[in-house]
């Protein structure tokens, strides 16, 4: 197993949900953090409570990751204070879901832009580090929704389809620089995300919870650096 301490993380939408449950793992292992959001302040709760009980440096940028020029700004600022990016957590995401003929056209193209045009803009821009340092790890959270569609989710599916079909084809641009790319495909998870677009989260004692995301995080970044993993999938129920 990888040691994962004082290694450097740039975080995605680390304010709630998954994000924030990745972050507070990996600063459980003693890996720095820079944290993106869309509006910095409302990390910086998060912010005093990693760095008071893990004694870990936490930096807070904030970024739209739909917006190109914001999202580079802000690793580059990230990069500048932790003075590397080993890891990279691309977990910004939306979902809302609707038949295709129904949905408003602006709200499916912002799915796409965040959940792909998001992920590939801050990817491109973190990418050049982890080149010339010869090593980088960018897990990108996709879904099982990407990986088969269904009724009303034809943007979500088809932006988290997207994300798992880049990933594979930067793996194998980026593996020879000792960099891994993986995507993580949770079913549904206990968030705001899922309770705000009535997902069926299951029952109370089988409901997938962000820490178990984080977990399953944790491990993939821990196997020895030879592995390649193309994707991890995890349902706390039978897939149906
Ligand atoms: P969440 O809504 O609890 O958290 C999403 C985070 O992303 C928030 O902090 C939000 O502010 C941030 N964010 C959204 N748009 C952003 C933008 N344009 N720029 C910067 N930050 C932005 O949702 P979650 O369930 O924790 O989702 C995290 C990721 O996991 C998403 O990519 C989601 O698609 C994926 N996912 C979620 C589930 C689920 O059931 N909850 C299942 C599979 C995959």
């Amino acid at each position: 197993m990888l040691e994962l301490k004082n290694q450097t993380a740039v975080i995605t939408g680390a304010g709630k949900g998954i994000g924030r449950a990745v972050a507070e793992a990996l600063a459980a292992e003693g890996v720095h953090l820079g944290l993106i959001a869309r509006t910095a302040s409302d990390l910086e709760t998060l912010r005093g409570e990693l760095t008071e009980k893990y004694g870990v440096n936490v930096f807070v940028q904030a970024a739209d990751v739909s917006v190109r020029t914001e999202i580079e700004a802000a690793v580059q600022a990230l990069h500048e204070q932790l003075g590397a990016v080993d890891i990279l957590i691309n977990n910004a995401g939306i979902a809302s879901f609707g038949k295709l003929v129904d949905m408003d056209p602006e709200e499916w193209e912002r799915i796409i832009r965040v959940n792909l045009m998001g992920a590939y803009y801050t990817t491109r821009a973190a990418l050049p580090f982890m080149i010339e340092q010869n090593s980088g790890n960018i897990l990108n959270v996709a879904s099982t929704a990407g990986e088969r569609g269904f009724a009303t989710g034809s943007a979500y599916c088809a932006s988290k389809a997207a994300l798992i079909s880049m990933s594979e084809a930067l793996m194998q641009e980026v593996r020879k620089s000792n960099i891994r790319v993986v995507t993580l495909n949770p079913s549904t998870v206990n968030t705001e995300l899922a309770s705000n677009n009535n997902l069926p989260i299951g029952d109370e004692d089988r409901m997938m919870q962000p820490e178990d995301v984080a977990d399953l995080a944790l491990a993939t970044l821990k196997l020895p650096a030879r592995v390649f993993v193309k994707s991890a999938g995890i349902w706390t129920t039978n897939p149906q």
